[in-house]
């Protein structure tokens, strides 16, 4: 088998627990979109292309791409995002690569680099990948096409709960209002915003639990 299966949605919709699920409960490879934007984005910061102020130095950054590689390692406790060959997992998912990642994602070369490398790593085996265009843009032709919603309250939540247990101090106040910013970019930017496809399933998780969530998926999935 190897069919694609593409779950979009908002911001901390739960897509990813959900994607790593079901690859881990059918043997397909699941992959994180969201994590190669950001990568892009703190190599950006890194190499000084993000200002202060949060202005982009596009320019620097487009002729930059060729330079980033990115890749997934798989590991005991998951897989873990390199950049050029080092580990950013955990880089990646401060809040402070959050707050500029969507602003990154408007840019169309950014977009246009990172779909070509999300396809090619379609290519060999089934794959479960997770985003906000997987469905809609980089695999029009998926399979399975799901889209994720639940509230703004309900995902901040979520998130905020999973980042305090990774030891990052910040308050639930700061990641409503990053999801809500991220949302609102990522709705209205040019470049294949997020939206549902037309043949997408939609769900809304907000009362689910993840056992209800992972039946919902493999009833779906073996249809
Ligand atoms: O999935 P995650 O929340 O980690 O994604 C981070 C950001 O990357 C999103 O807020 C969005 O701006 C961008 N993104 C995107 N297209 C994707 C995946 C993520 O624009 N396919």
């Amino acid at each position: 088998d190897n069919l694609i299966i593409a779950i979009d949605g908002y911001s901390s919709s739960g897509k990813s627990t959900m994607a790593r699920r079901l690859a881990k409960a059918i043997g397909y490879r699941y992959i994180d979109s969201g994590a190669m934007y950001r990568a892009v984005t703190l190599y950006a910061m890194q190499h000084g292309f993000i200002a202060a102020d949060g202005s982009i130095d596009k320019a620097a950054l487009v002729s930059a791409l060729p330079e980033i590689k990115i890749d997934f390692k798989v590991t005991p406790d998951g897989q873990r995002t390199q950049l050029n060959g080092k580990d950013v997992e955990d880089e990646i998912r401060t809040l402070e690569v959050s707050a500029h990642v969507s602003p990154i994602a408007t840019i169309a070369e950014v977009r246009r680099a990172l779909v070509k490398m999300q396809r090619d790593m379609g290519e060999s085996k089934g794959i479960v990948m997770d985003g906000r265009d997987i469905g809609t843009m980089v695999f029009p032709q998926a399979e399975l096409k799901i889209f994720c919603d639940a509230s703004a309250e309900k995902r901040a939540e979520r998130r905020f709960k999973e980042l305090t247990e990774k030891g990052q101090s910040i308050t639930y106040e700061e990641v409503l209002a990053n999801v809500v910013s991220r949302d609102h970019i990522d709705e209205t930017r040019d470049e294949s915003p997020l939206r549902c496809a037309d043949d997408a399933v939609r769900l809304d998780n907000s009362e689910m639990t993840l056992e209800e969530q992972d039946r919902w998926l493999l009833d779906l999935f073996r249809r």
